[in-house]
């Protein structure tokens, strides 16, 4: 069982527990044991087995140790199975409507017997819900509304669609009249692969305009809740269409506070999260004899206008938001040993790309001159492989012709440089699909997996290292196979085939791809500790798709990497250089 299901089991029991109306602070430990896991670089159910696992996850209690050895030995949990079976299944969509937590789905089972969503809706049309104590006409009619935007929607969406929508509200609000700032908190600055909802903090001369013109933003679909100085809504978009995209549209909940302009870096900072990061913090205020909360820094008299003016403070550098995660960027911030983060600017060239030779929508030049608007050094080409029919993988006899066409196209382009890549298929047995002869003649390999995603976890991670072992590969493309809210990673044991990357001297891919966002951040960082080398690849199919590249430095800022830490940060002369000394 990998990190995350076992996260997953943690988080499910937590909620349960809630709707079971349990003691809060006991719902509370297994959620944050769930965040422990969620981030932990090692396997959970290896650190188990070894006996270890309090050393990395202190706060396990003996239940929650149950918990781990029933679920990691296979077994079936007792305590989940028996919460399960207490909770009916609509309770847990009842959780998704806004504005509704456990306390209120426990009411309306107490009071009314509701089990369903679609009996929750008809005790709101009938006045029903209205009638309940704490409830009112007002909450009534949200939950109709907040329904109708469960049924319609998803639980999160992904990073790129949120930052879409949260980028045109942002602009709108920046133009009311009075607005001196506006920001994205919360989970969306810190850039969490998927979002469920945009948080924004603003100051303006005239709050109840700024809340009118925010509950009138076009894409409103239902205003869930309206203040003096916070409001909430739900808004609703075409998803962008991405190649592996499933198109249709996403709602999204988004909030806004307005604060004083001396609150401002405060509020920004607590609501820009993480719970961890802000305990972290606040702390630290105490330690020093102060107070720190969403509004001041109560006992330091600083002068604070900015974010960092806090971290300043509490004698600390300044935490990018994307490592406000509680996992170590305190000590970090306070020993000065933070990275300079990885910027879009620093990347120089991509190398996971397709044309239409395989399954991209345009041809070598398209994608040589886009590369170039972009601002890019070097292209490289990672076109399918020959069993992988599907996708029109190219036979040797086209990759020799594809050659040609590059030597060509260098010689007629100036200002962008092609590379001879391939995506080429790691076989079900771990080898490669094209012979050795072949592969020399490229500049460089990504190696993919595409097929035989049953594989078990032994034959999946076996197969994945055997090809790392392979001379002619370069780097490893998409690690898990997984799409973000579509489809899980299959299974493989990622600790072992990153210390294999790491023993053969290969570098791992961050594809960009928004849907796949894979490696993810937790084992993106681990690579960096045993010095593997990142890679950020757009794994293009378009032109448009050559910019996806941004989302991969996303995920590796959130993984703690500088520029030098990120292969493609490095200028066409030394990347050369040294794809030829790895061919040697
Ligand atoms: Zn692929
Ligand atoms: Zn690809």
């Amino acid at each position: 069982m990998d990190n995350a299901s076992l996260a997953a089991a943690f988080e499910e029991i937590a909620t349960l527990k809630e709707l079971q109306g349990e003691d809060g602070f006991r719902s509370q430990a297994f959620r944050n044991t769930a965040r422990r896991i969620e981030t932990l670089p090692q396997s959970a159910a290896e650190l188990f087995r070894a006996g270890t696992i309090k050393d990395a996850v202190s706060s396990l209690g003996k239940t929650q140790l149950e918990v781990i050895g029933q679920l990691v030995a296979g077994e079936s949990c007792s305590i989940l199975d028996d919460l399960r079976a207490r909770t009916p299944p609509g309770h847990l969509e009842m959780l998704r409507i806004p504005g509704v937590g456990p306390k209120k789905v426990r009411a309306l089972h107490l009071e009314l017997g509701i089990t369903t969503l679609p009996e929750l809706a008809a005790a709101c049309e009938s006045g029903k819900v209205a009638a309940i104590k704490g409830f009112g006409a007002k909450t009534s009619e949200k939950i109709l509304q907040g329904i109708a935007f469960v049924t319609s929607s998803g639980r999160r969406v992904r990073l790129d669609q949120a930052i879409g929508l949260a980028g045109a509200l942002l602009d709108r609000l920046r133009a009311v009249e009075g607005v001196s700032r506006a920001e994205i908190a919360g989970s969306l600055r810190r850039r969490r692969e998927t979002v469920k909802d945009i948080d924004i903090v603003a100051t303006a001369d005239d709050p109840a305009a700024l809340i009118a013109a925010f509950v009138s933003v076009p894409g409103v679909k239902s205003v869930i809740g309206q203040g003096d100085t916070k409001a909430s809504i739900v808004l609703e978009a075409e998803s962008s269409g991405g190649r592996l995209s499933m198109g249709g549209k996403v709602g999204l909940n988004a909030d806004l506070r307005v604060v004083a302009p001396g609150q401002f870096p405060f509020a920004l900072n607590y609501f820009t999260g993480s719970k961890e990061h802000n305990v972290l913090l606040r702390q630290r205020a105490i330690d020093r004899g102060w107070r720190l909360n969403e509004y001041e820094l109560a006992g330091c008299d600083a002068a604070i206008s900015h974010e960092a003016d806090i971290y300043a403070a509490l004698g600390m550098a300044y935490v990018e938001p994307e490592l406000r995660e509680g996992t170590g960027e305190d000590a970090a911030a306070s020993a000065g040993s933070l990275p300079a983060l990885v910027r879009v600017a620093d990347i120089r060239g991509v190398f996971h790309n397709h044309t239409t030779a395989s399954d991209g929508a345009d041809t070598l030049e398209a994608m040589a001159r886009a590369a170039k608007a972009l601002g890019l050094e070097y292209l490289g080409i990672g076109d399918h492989s020959q069993s992988l029919t599907v996708a029109n993988g190219l036979t040797p006899d086209r990759v020799r012709a594809q050659w040609q066409e590059i030597d060509a196209l260098n010689t007629r382009l100036s200002g962008i440089t092609v590379l001879k890549g391939t995506e080429c298929d790691i076989l079900p047995d771990g080898s490669l699909d094209f012979d050795d002869a072949l592969l020399a003649g490229f500049d460089y390999v990504v190696a993919s997996v595409h097929t035989h995603f049953g594989q078990t976890r032994e034959e999946m991670t076996a197969r994945i290292c055997r090809a790392l072992a392979h001379p002619a590969v370069t780097m490893l493309g998409h690690a898990t196979g997984r799409l973000l809210l579509r489809r899980e990673a299959y299974a493989v044991d990622l600790e072992a085939v990153i210390q294999a990357a790491a023993r053969h001297g290969k570098m791992i891919e961050i594809n960009a791809n928004p849907m796949r966002l894979d490696l993810d951040w937790v084992h993106c960082r681990r690579a960096r500790e045993l010095g593997v080398p990142l890679v950020i690849n757009p794994d293009a199919h378009s032109t448009d798709e050559l910019a996806y590249f941004s989302h991969g430095v996303d995920v590796a800022r959130r993984a703690w990497l500088s520029a030098p830490e990120v292969y493609n940060t490095r200028p066409l002369q030394s990347v050369l250089a040294d794809l030829k000394a790895r061919r040697a």
